[in-house]
């Protein structure tokens, strides 16, 4: 097996024109160790993960070594950060290697190293990651795919050999991130903010061709590209809701149009219920808070939009209206989508208005009795049905107050109404309720036994775990917790 076989990379990003990206190689690394291949990814996108196992596959993910038909690349984008406008970002720190088409479901995917070496958009970064953002993101991907949201997917994690200057010396690493494209609302207006009409167009043909090629037949291809992207949006945030996740850094140009979730830099889990909780220690005012995320991303939309009119109709009124249509959307679909995905969690029927009061007031209980998020669902799962034996689930440690004995007895009785078989509800619910999260302190203690001791065990078992987040066994009810008081970590940090 060669390079060539191993990656059969077909390049159309760096296809576009000049304007788009720059050729860069990635910067070799000293003395690149393997942390861990996904090898189940690999087999979905045809990549032979023996391969990449192999030394020159390790050279390879470490950027010492270019497979053949790679064309490395940094794509330019500009973006609101914290909602302050930068009309230059780009990849300065990440190098797409290429493209390959998976032959499980036909499908193009990025293959990017993330911590690659200095770009032309690197500013004054180092273009490279400490180990601890790789793990993280590793870990953090990987969990939400198993959980069924859509995210950006980690192919391996490396660790470089050399250190990284932050605060203190920390060890450098490498991740290889795969995405549907790296294509984000950034890119657009990037080329939008320079008035540079033709360049959205060829951006916006070929995100239609790559991502959304329905919408090619449609009388208004452009309306119908901004619609599909804002529904895609619309329900991955739903989807983070109903699983306490912040992503914590919601930049324009950290939304992708593929409508994968992107950048796991300060995002976390939520453990305790508070709607207005907030991670990132970079984010003071509370813009990116759990029940925020919603209006900002359709904030963010709105550039998209922006950025698209000159597309949507000659008449700028007439794009106007039509962009504005589209973006009022975005709370319908929203709103049907978290009603869906909660009700999904709780056996209730979303067309019945007693189910989405029974979804309010069991988030204000939640919040009033400072209760676990993933813990109370799991707990309800696991008492639909009220049984006299021992459990062997999260019940073994963790009991919902008496505050929502009322609400449990009014809960069940609605789910009675709706079905007959609760048993086989039951199992439903325990399939979409997770027992085990990426909760911030068991990544955080991954991190530190990584840093400090060089033991990169923890990772591996966290990483194991996660991919069954539904199948509880009482031997790994330590992950299920939630920290202890000492274990509580406040703030995650970008870790740039
Ligand atoms: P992020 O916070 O990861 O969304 O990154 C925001 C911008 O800063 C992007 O343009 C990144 O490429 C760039 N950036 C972040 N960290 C580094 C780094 N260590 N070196 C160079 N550029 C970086
Ligand atoms: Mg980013």
């Amino acid at each position: 097996m060669n390079a060539r076989s191993a990656l059969p990379f077909d390049n159309s990003f760096s296809r576009l024109p000049e304007q788009f990206f720059s050729h860069q190689h990635p910067s070799p690394v000293s003395s690149p160790e393997l942390i861990r291949i996904n090898a189940t990814l690999a087999l979905e996108l045809g990549i032979d993960a023996q391969w990449l196992r192999s030394d020159e596959g390790v050279q390879m993910l470490a950027g010492n070594a270019l497979p053949e038909h790679a064309t490395p690349i940094a794509t330019t984008y500009a973006g609101h950060q914290f909602g302050n406008w930068n009309p230059q970002l780009g990849d300065g720190r990440a190098i797409l290697l290429g493209e390959v088409t998976s032959p499980s479901n036909g499908l193009r995917y990025d293959i990017q190293l993330k911590g690659a070496g200095q770009t032309p958009y690197s500013r004054s970064g180092d273009g490279r990651s400490p180990l601890g953002p790789v793990l993280r993101e590793y870990i953090v991907s990987e969990a939400m795919n198993a959980l069924g949201i859509p995210a950006t997917r980690s192919l391996a994690a490396i660790i470089t050999g050399d250190n990284v200057v932050r605060d203190h010396l920390l060890p450098g690493g490498i991740l290889t991130r795969v995405a549907q494209s790296h294509i984000r609302i950034g890119t657009f207006q990037y080329f939008s903010a320079r008035q540079d009409t033709a360049s959205v167009k060829i951006l916006a043909d070929y995100v239609i061709s790559r991502h959304y090629p329905e919408a090619a037949q449609t009388k208004n291809p452009y309306q119908t590209l901004l619609e599909n992207v804002i529904s895609r949006q619309a329900q991955l945030i739903a989807l983070w809701q109903s699983v306490g996740f912040i992503h914590g850094v919601m930049n324009t140009d950290n939304m992708l149009l593929c409508g994968e979730t992107v950048d796991f830099g300060p995002c976390a889990f939520m453990d305790t219920f508070h709607p207005e909780t907030v991670y990132s220690s970079i984010d003071r005012n509370g813009r990116y808070a759990y029940n925020k995320q919603a209006p900002i991303a359709r904030w963010n939309l709105s550039w998209l939009a922006q950025s698209l009119l000159p597309l949507m109709a000659e008449d700028e009124e007439q794009a106007v209206a039509l962009a504005q249509e589209a973006l009022n959307g975005f709370a319908a679909t929203y709103q049907h989508a978290y009603d869906a995905v909660m009700c999904k969690k709780l056996g209730l029927n979303p067309s019945s208005p007693t189910s989405l009061m029974l979804i309010q007031n069991l988030l204000d209980l939640m919040n009033k009795e400072q209760c676990d998020f993933t813990l109370c669902f799991r707990f309800l799962a696991e008492n639909l049905v009220p049984h006299k034996e021992k459990s062997s689930g999260i019940s073994d440690f963790f009991h919902l107050p008496a505050a929502f004995n009322p609400w449990i007895e009014q809960w069940r009785c609605q789910v009675g109404k709706e079905f007959s078989d609760l048993g086989g509800i039951q199992t439903k619910l325990l399939a979409v309720n997770p027992a085990f999260i990426p909760r911030n302190h068991l990544v955080e203690e991954v991190i530190e036994s990584a840093n400090t001791r060089n033991d990169l065990s923890p990772f591996h078992s966290l990483v194991d775990l996660l991919e069954k987040p539904f199948d509880y066994h009482p031997e790994h009810s330590r992950y299920a917790q939630p920290p202890r008081p000492e274990q509580v970590v406040e703030n995650t940090f970008c870790g740039t």
